[in-house]
């Protein structure tokens, strides 16, 4: 991604009352999370939305050395969707959410689709702070092309690593808008400004990461 792209999508954010934050690596991403956010708003409550960029920098492997947090776990091997649910509902009453975006513009908007919502129900309302984890692959030129980005890319891949659920992109790697039960596509967001100011927090890293 050339550098121009980067510095205007950044201004862009700020301008759009976003809390900007640019990382080199996911080393480095993970080391401003902790130094430049935890340390100033010192959480009690943590939770989190799937996100593999989020992963990638290994701040929740992290957040296990800081026995003053309680991690609100929502995605736990064996809980059942009953289980999962009251967890996703007590995520949203979190001090801090942690997640990532499925694409993001050059005009400063954040674009995202998902299956139950949790995801961007954190992002949208509910956990006093967010932040968001976003490789600079993510940037979109506009809205249109951020929205090809997640049906072509971002969504049939999301399907394909989850081979217990059923959808047609699963064998054509592309979208087919299917009436699956089973479709991850269920509700789009966009997040033209953060409210309040600074609630979402973003950490973009200048590398290809997440789907
Ligand atoms: S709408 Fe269906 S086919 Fe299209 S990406 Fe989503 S799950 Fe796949």
């Amino acid at each position: 991604m050339e550098n121009e792209t980067i510095e205007h999508t950044i201004k862009a954010l700020e301008k759009n009352h976003f809390e900007v934050y640019f990382a080199r690596t996911t080393t480095e991403a993970q080391e401003i999370f902790f130094t430049e956010i935890f340390e100033r708003l010192q959480p009690t409550a943590i939770s989190w939305g799937d996100s593999e960029t989020m992963k990638a920098t290994g701040v929740l492997n992290a957040l296990e050395n800081h026995p003053e947090c309680v991690l609100i776990r929502t995605f736990q091997e064996g809980y059942s969707r009953t289980q999962k649910t009251y967890w996703r509902r007590q995520a949203l009453q979190a001090d801090l959410f942690l997640t990532g975006t499925n694409a993001l513009t050059k005009q400063g908007q954040l674009v995202n689709v998902d299956m139950v919502g949790n995801r961007v129900a954190g992002i949208t309302f509910g956990p006093k702070n967010v932040v968001l984890f976003i490789g600079v692959n993510k940037i979109t030129e506009n809205l249109e092309k951020a929205m090809e980005r997640i049906r072509t890319v971002a969504a049939p891949r999301n399907a394909i690593r989850h081979p217990h659920l059923h959808t047609p992109c699963q064998t054509t790697a592309s979208c087919m808008n299917c009436q699956s039960s089973d479709r991850l596509c269920n509700t789009w967001t966009i997040t033209e400004k953060s409210f309040p100011p600074k609630r979402i927090k973003i950490i973009l890293i200048n590398e290809s990461l997440g789907l």
